[in-house]
């Protein structure tokens, strides 16, 4: 827990969100400036600074198995996964999170 952090108190309690989906470790709810018309952000409730930082093969597991039944929960089956890992790359938010859109036609590749 980083109290710096707002990940980190949306995941663990501290600002009172509506969660789509939770599992132990893992939350998923809507981002607040959502890219399409849906647009969920799957986040460990450990503080993790980025990808390059993930080394829990468990938890690895259960970020994946979250989009999953999260999409599942609101019956989509096609989507897409953004994991912007550093500032170049669109990191802004330095708490590991799955952005998880649906509900539109996305480009590829992508800019
Ligand atoms: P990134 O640029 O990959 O770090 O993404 C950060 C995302 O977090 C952006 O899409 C923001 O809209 C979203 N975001 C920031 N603050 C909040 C918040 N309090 N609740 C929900 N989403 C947020
Ligand atoms: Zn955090």
């Amino acid at each position: 827990m980083n109290n710096n952090c707002i990940f980190c108190k949306i995941a663990n309690g501290q600002i009172p969100t509506d969660f789509v989906y939770q599992s132990s470790n893992v939350v998923v709810f809507k981002d607040i400036n959502p890219q399409a018309p849906v647009h969920l952000l799957v986040v460990p409730k450990a503080h993790i600074e980025n990808l390059n930082v993930l080394n829990d093969k468990e938890l690895s597991f259960e970020l994946f198995d979250a989009i999953k039944a999260a999409t599942k929960k609101l019956g989509i089956s096609e989507y897409r996964c953004v994991i912007n890992t550093g500032r170049s790359a669109g990191q802004e938010v330095f708490h590991l999170h799955i952005h998880v859109m649906a509900g539109r036609d996305f480009l590829w590749p992508a800019g």
